[in-house]
């Protein structure tokens, strides 16, 4: 696919380049998990691009998404190189966050102390005081929806709760790239839905960079800038698809229901849907 010539010039983000990731290369379980992924990610001035991953299971989108945060369970690229920032990854960093599916925050923590856990963390660079910390880290909570929940802990939440103080545990460290692998697959459909509100009201804020991993296309199609499709056995990325938010008829104002409902979305989606279906994805 063609990039955009306007946003050619803006320096580099997150770049893969000819990225292939063997696990357990050279024993009899050795699995080629992605094969020869390139891509480019611009930092655009005062926003972040938002990028869904999708495909079937196993075509390596959890894997590209680990690589990139540099967990060392799944070490470097085989072969290829992964530059954030045009520096090649040489492990975690602040500039970083991930947020999973489940379990994102410690059980025996309340959500205030889940909140302010990464600014403890890091706080011999932050030089944070306690009291600065602690109000850093009620704002956040205000801001994802949780105030009074602030005492309570992860098992008194629902699960649309304990997301969203994931996504405050995340976002109080202010990453430059955040990193969400199907953070709403295990929320029923409403919750699923004021998760993808309180994203797109967060991110005009937060302006950073932000891949997400979805099982549905239609939350790809609603939340994102730009649609990665792999396919599997070896994982390949075999398509990108930048989408305007004209073209699916989102507008300020309206709620994902409003617009995922409207003819334009649908009829944007259904084409998304078609490629997918022909590039060998499964829903
Ligand atoms: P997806 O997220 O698209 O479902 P993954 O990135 O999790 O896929 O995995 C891609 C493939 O790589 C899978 O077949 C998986 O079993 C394999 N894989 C992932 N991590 C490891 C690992 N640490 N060791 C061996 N194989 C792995
Ligand atoms: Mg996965």
């Amino acid at each position: 696919m063609k990039e955009n010539s306007e946003i050619k010039s803006y320096p580099s983000i997150v770049s893969f380049k000819n990225v292939t990731k063997i696990f357990n290369q050279g024993t009899p379980n050795e699995f080629m998990a992605l094969k020869d992924v390139t891509f480019n990610i611009e930092d655009l001035p005062d926003v972040g691009e938002f990028i869904a991953l999708v495909g079937p299971s196993g075509c390596g989108k959890s894997t590209v998404l680990n690589l990139i945060q540099g967990f060392q369970e799944v070490g470097p690229p085989t072969e290829g190189e992964i530059l954030i920032r045009n520096k090649p990854v040489k492990g975690p960093g602040r500039d970083r966050g991930m947020i999973f599916q489940k379990y994102s925050s410690f059980p025996h923590l309340t959500v205030l102390q889940n909140v302010m856990f990464g600014l403890d963390l890091n706080n011999h660079t932050l030089g944070y005081k306690q009291s600065k910390m602690e109000s850093i880290a009620r704002e956040m909570i205000e801001k994802v929806g949780m105030s009074g929940h602030e005492e309570k802990y992860p098992y008194q939440l629902s699960g649309g709760q304990q997301q969203r103080v994931a996504i405050a545990r995340t976002l109080v460290l202010k990453p430059r790239i955040i990193l969400m692998d199907e953070p709403f697959s295990a929320l029923d459909e409403p919750t699923r839905i004021e998760m993808q509100q309180l994203i797109t009201n967060l991110w005009h804020e937060v302006e950073a960079t932000v891949f997400i991993v979805t099982h549905s296309l239609a939350e790809a199609v609603y939340l994102s800038d730009r649609i990665f499709m792999f396919k599997a056995n070896p994982g390949r990325l075999v398509s990108q698809r930048f989408i305007k938010p004209e073209e699916i008829g989102k507008e300020e104002g309206k709620s994902p229901i409003e617009v995922q409902e409207s003819s334009k979305f649908k009829n944007y989606l259904k084409g998304i849907t078609d490629e997918f279906l022909r590039i060998g994805g499964s829903e």
